[in-house]
């Protein structure tokens, strides 16, 4: 059975319960992790307080800081066949992609590691006689809810700004994908950062998750997952007035206009919904195609979809498994909403099913395979068009021109990532300024790719940025120092 990880030690939880721990690929049990309770979160704010609060780590220089950070992106770089096998089995992953993860970790180490000693405040021009300077300081104890559909890359980018700015971290993973993070937990103490610098509680959302939101002593909290408890993390902040960075869900647009390079554009397009089989908060699973081009494009998709394989994350397939059997329904349901087969004539309010790729014969009928899957004519306000599958399935609708386009990019609550297909330069960029979202891709789609690049959404996707050097000013907050010297 795994542990909690308070304090540099692993500590048992003090209920003694425990929570499951499946191969999504199979189905099966095959760990057990500590169900941490408001108890466990208590023992774990304290340690973060105490290293935070004049400990060990709030008196490290920066560039000390930054030393450890870049030890521990060498240590996971040094245990990525380790951190890539366990984010394989935990999360149903295939090879390829649980490899890029376990990469993408060391990466964020090895950014924020270089961003330490680069934080700086500024001098202000004021009135005769003052001097007026500014600092960037820590919050001091940050709290980091992390989903399960990319523990790793997540808990780099939002646990190495945290620590990059010089705050103690306590972190709750999602209950279903826990293991790689216990382990680079581990890590980081052998590579010498101080007691309480880095602690993590593994257990239920609505349990631990909640006493992590409602602790005191928490100064910060970065919550990353659904709309839905988005909202209850900032109500229980609002409480005790802690700021948030919420990093929500989206259903981002992917923009084809008839001119657009299609060799180039749908190997992309592909990509943006199957990768991590869809469960991804910035997936393009929206596809607006220009009308002249929808039956051309749909065509091409569709052939290339049916293509993909589903399967085992070790069998390395296109797309692997869902995380769990709850995530599975909830794609079979959006399925059973449409026609099975697109017929001629179909109108805009028949959405259909136009390819599908195929589950290989091995796939253990106990493991979560859905089969990716292209449906055409999904009018713009049905739920396949506004609501995250967080699955396989792309939704595809034609528009007529510019302002069309733009209208049904934005014609949902999300607003996070938006790709554009064009080779017109200036509708690119009219284009890129009026969707709304976080970050726009013109003839590429990054689905939250780039550690550099700042990150975050617009609407219900949220607000504030991770991700690159931005992040580091909400892991922040500034002091204004006022010297009267005459
Ligand atoms: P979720 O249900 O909102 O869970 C996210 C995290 O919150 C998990 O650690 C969960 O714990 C915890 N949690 C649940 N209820 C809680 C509560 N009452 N108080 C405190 N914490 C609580 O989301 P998910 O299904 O895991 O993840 C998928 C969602 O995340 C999608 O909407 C996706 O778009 C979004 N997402 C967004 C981004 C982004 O950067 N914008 C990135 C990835 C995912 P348990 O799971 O252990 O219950
Ligand atoms: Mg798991």
């Amino acid at each position: 059975m795994t542990t909690h990880f308070i304090n540099n030690q692993r500590v048992p939880g003090s209920s003694g319960d425990t929570i499951p721990v499946l191969d999504p690929s199979d189905g099966q049990v095959f760990a057990h992790l500590a169900r941490g309770n408001a108890e466990d979160i208590r023992k774990a704010v304290a340690a973060a307080r105490k290293a935070a609060d004049g400990g060990a780590w709030s008196q490290l220089a920066p560039v000390e800081r930054g030393r450890l950070l870049h030890k521990l992106s060498d240590a996971i770089l040094a245990h990525h066949d380790e951190l890539w096998r366990l984010e394989m089995r935990d999360c149903g992953k295939p090879v390829k992609q649980a490899k890029l993860d376990a990469t993408a970790v060391a990466r964020y180490f090895e950014y924020y590691a270089g961003a330490c000693d680069k934080l700086h405040g500024d001098t202000i021009p004021y009135t005769p006689g003052f001097a007026v300077m500014t600092f960037y300081e820590p919050h001091g104890v940050t709290g980091h809810i992390i989903p399960w559909n990319y523990p790793m890359q997540i808990f780099g980018r939002s646990v190495g700004g945290a620590l990059a700015a010089g705050n103690a971290c306590v972190v709750k993973p999602a209950e279903d994908a826990c293991l790689s993070l216990l382990r680079i937990a581990e890590l980081a103490a052998e590579c010498g950062f101080p007691d309480g610098a880095l602690n993590i509680v593994t257990g239920y959302g609505h349990e631990a998750g909640q006493a992590l939101a409602d602790a005191e002593g928490i100064d910060h909290i970065s919550f990353t997952g659904s709309a839905r408890v988005g909202t209850i993390i900032a109500q229980s902040a609002a409480k005790r007035h802690v700021p948030v960075t919420l990093e929500l869900g989206g259903k981002s647009p992917q923009i084809v206009f008839a001119d657009a390079n299609l060799d180039e554009a749908i190997p992309v397009i592909i990509n943006a919904i199957i990768q991590n089989a869809g469960q991804t908060c910035s997936a393009g699973s929206r596809l607006l195609i220009e009308a002249s081009a929808y039956e051309r494009v749909l065509a091409a998709v569709g052939q290339r979809i049916k293509a993909l394989k589903v399967g085992p994350a070790l069998t390395d397939c296109d797309v692997g498994p869902l995380i769990r059997a709850n995530q599975l329904q909830r794609v079979n349901e959006f399925l059973a909403s449409v026609r099975p087969e697109r017929s001629e004539g179909s109108d805009a309010r028949n959405a259909s099913i136009v390819a599908q790729g195929s589950i290989v014969p091995e796939a253990p009928a106990t493991g979560f395979y859905a089969k990716p899957t292209l449906i055409a004519d999904v009018a713009a306000d049905a739920s396949l068009a506004q609501d995250e599958v967080f699955g396989p399935v792309l939704a595809a609708m034609s528009f007529k021109d510019e302002a069309d386009a733009i209208r049904l990019a934005n014609s949902t609550a999300y607003g996070l990532v938006a790709g554009v297909w064009t080779e017109n330069g200036g509708r690119a960029m009219r284009m890129a300024r009026a969707v709304k979202g976080g970050q726009v891709f013109i003839n590429n789609y990054g689905a939250g790719g780039g550690v550099e690049l700042p990150f975050g959404g617009v609407k219900s996707s949220g607000y504030g940025r991770e991700k690159g050097f931005e992040a580091l000013y909400g892991f922040s907050v500034m002091k204004t120092v006022v010297i009267k010297h005459g």
